[in-house]
């Protein structure tokens, strides 16, 4: 059910959605090498929300509150302000993401966990904000929850480093671990998770990997009513009609298509509501199958 424009309830369960950025155009071939303008045209029900008539995709930043038994739980955490990045779009950012977060009601002290479905940059920028000195909490009575695998992958001393080609100099995760999670830990905030964690008898991760090896998505479950948060599992809501449709971000792509072809087939024409870390209003919706694959649409 939604209460008002960004926010929803789950059975018991209420989900906000506090945005950094809306509606950044991206050309189809830089989500996916091949995807063409006409391949997203096809899919008419895409425009006018999720792309333009003219085949250009359309994406937002944004994090989720889930609210769940008197915990707040914040669902990735964006691009953060300050923050020297190699993408154009996301480099010194200043955005009004914390008085947006305030407008929603949410004092950052009053969060009780901070969950990255992955740790890619835009998934972990507000972990941390500058306070003039040093990089520091933005949540400090948060504990900062990362998937065990997920941590591994980025912390193995002997994997191949990823700062190098194209999409390595985009993720720069040695800068990334440096101003937004290295502080976490310095802090004592983080704690490692399995990929199917519960953070309360409501809301839980699931493991969603593909994207990235440790990846999660979160599962809510309460009074009847489910709902589930995609992260970067499907960047887009084309990857819904069409799961073979990869990320070029994705680390593995034959298992990114097969966790996703595996979610389609498990919540089509069900009464879940799918919300999407990078769906631009209205952000989340109901999957239904059609002659031509799957749609997302809305529902009252
Ligand atoms: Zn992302």
């Amino acid at each position: 059910m939604r209460v008002s424009t960004n926010t929803w309830q789950v059975g018991d369960v209420t989900v906000s959605r506090i945005v950094e950025t809306e509606n950044t155009s991206l050309p189809p071939e830089r989500l996916s090498t091949g995807l063409t303008k006409e391949r997203v045209q096809q899919c008419d029900w895409l425009a006018p929300d999720y792309a333009d008539s003219d085949g250009t995709l359309k994406l937002s930043v944004h994090a989720f509150v889930v609210e769940s038994r008197g915990v707040r739980i914040v669902v990735d955490t964006c691009v953060g302000n300050d923050k020297p990045r190699a993408n154009p779009h996301w480099n010194m950012l200043q955005r009004p993401f914390l008085g947006n977060f305030a407008a929603a009601g949410f004092a950052p002290e009053t969060i009780d966990y901070v969950l990255c479905t992955h740790l890619h940059v835009d998934h972990v920028g507000w972990n941390t904000r500058w306070d003039g000195k040093a990089w520091v909490p933005t949540f400090p009575a948060a504990q900062y929850l990362f998937a065990r695998t997920e941590w591994n992958h980025w912390t193995d001393e002997h994997r191949t480093t990823d700062d190098t080609g194209h999409i390595g100099k985009m993720l720069q995760m040695e800068t990334v671990f440096a101003d937004s999670i290295a502080p976490i830990v310095a802090a004592g905030l983080h704690q490692l998770v399995e990929t199917d964690h519960r953070i309360t008898d409501e809301v839980a991760l699931v493991p969603t990997p593909g994207h990235t090896p440790g990846h999660v998505s979160v599962i809510i479950r309460s009074a009847g009513k489910m709902a589930c948060i995609t992260g970067d599992m499907a960047h887009h809501p084309i990857q819904i009609a069409d799961p073979a449709i990869c990320s070029n971000f994705d680390s593995d792509q034959q298992q990114s298509a097969k966790t996703r072809w595996q979610f389609v087939a498990d919540h089509a024409d069900r009464d879940i509501l799918v919300f999407g870390t990078h769906f631009v209003t209205p952000s989340a919706g109901y999957i239904v199958s059609d002659a031509a694959g799957w749609r997302l649409i809305q529902k009252d």
